[in-house]
């Protein structure tokens, strides 16, 4: 569970790396009053198929959202385990949050920490951090239930915490709000009256509805960008459709959604968040500002620097970092 970025046009199909398009990305902030719906593409991680939905097409952030995977095993008849050895992360925090399975957690801070469904992991790099994840199979191998459905996400860090210190917090009891045709769990920030206990460095929402049947209507934040992602259902989202597998990017301004299901009970993640001011650069698994930090923190990790980012205890092996494209040596 980590993210990628790979080279430009989205060439490199690197493990444990995600999309990297530095170009001319703040077009999204052109954006007019309507909602817009963008596929996802599919990829591998740590030896599951993931969809990445974000970052997409001349669409980085919304909000400080800057990256979301969607792990789904449901593609392959029996998949591997996932297991994501010892990796690096600046910039951003990771929030984990599962649909089925358990997953371990271990990171440089010390923390093990197993989460299931319904719990939410926040792990923040600042100036450098290194992690693993092993799913943890505890029954039969062919219980489907024990194949891990998540999400995995990043929050890109503002300047004011991005070269501070890095921190880890499991949260277990995250407030369910009941809506008219459905019911939202809150992971960060408020939404339909509940607040999560999640702090975050920058002001954001995510939630996960269960929609039943029938148009649930919310309210939301007019200051900030949303993207609603169904996860196993198709929705109309104020009269747009969006399959899973896609994102509806919905800009700043709106103070209402209107979303329902069109395939029967499902989940759909709703991320939004204050537009993030700051132009962001990713690449692999780092969040940065300039391609020279990006440079620092592949050869601080390649070098087994140590101070930044402290070694893992994890029976998987550590991850090579790919060598930036720019770097010519
Ligand atoms: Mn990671």
């Amino acid at each position: 569970m980590s993210g990628a970025v790979g080279s430009t046009e989205l060439k490199q199909e690197v493990a444990v790396s995600g999309p990297i398009d530095n170009s001319a990305e703040s077009i999204a902030n052109l954006a007019s009053l309507q909602i817009e719906v963008r596929e996802g593409r599919s990829a591998e991680v740590g030896g599951m198929g993931i969809m990445r939905v974000l970052p997409t097409k001349r669409r980085r952030l919304i909000g400080p959202w800057c990256f979301v995977d969607l792990m789904s095993p449901d593609d392959v008849a029996n998949p591997d385990p996932m297991e994501v050895g010892p990796h690096p992360h600046i910039g951003l925090s990771t929030v984990t949050w599962l649909f089925a399975g358990e997953a371990l957690h271990t990171d440089s801070l010390g923390s093990e920490q197993v989460i299931r469904p319904g719990e939410l992991n926040l792990m923040s790099a600042g100036h450098g951090i290194a992690h693993a994840e092993l799913e943890v199979r505890p029954g039969s191998p062919e219980a489907e239930a024990g194949y891990v459905k998540g999400a995995q996400m990043w929050l890109a860090q503002p300047e004011a915490t991005r070269h501070g210190g890095s921190s880890f917090a499991h949260h277990k009891d995250l407030p369910v709000a009941d809506l008219d045709g459905g019911e939202a769990q809150v992971l960060a920030g408020t939404f339909a009256g509940s607040t999560s206990p999640v702090v975050s460095d920058w002001p954001v929402v995510g939630a996960e509805l269960r929609l039943r049947t029938g148009p649930v209507e919310t309210r939301i934040d007019p200051g900030f960008e949303h993207g609603v992602v169904p996860i196993d259902c198709r929705i109309r989202i104020d009269g747009v459709i969006a399959e899973p597998g896609s994102i509806a990017i919905i800009p700043a301004g709106f103070d209402r959604l209107s979303v329902e299901t069109d395939t029967g009970p499902g989940r759909v993640m709703l991320l939004g968040g204050e537009p993030f001011p700051e132009q962001v650069q990713m690449w692999w698994n780092f969040v940065a500002r300039t391609r020279e930090e990006l440079t620092q923190a592949w050869r601080d990790w390649q070098a087994h620097n140590d101070d930044r980012f402290i070694p893992v205890q994890s029976s998987l092996q550590r991850i090579a970092a790919p060598k930036p494209f720019w770097v010519k040596e």
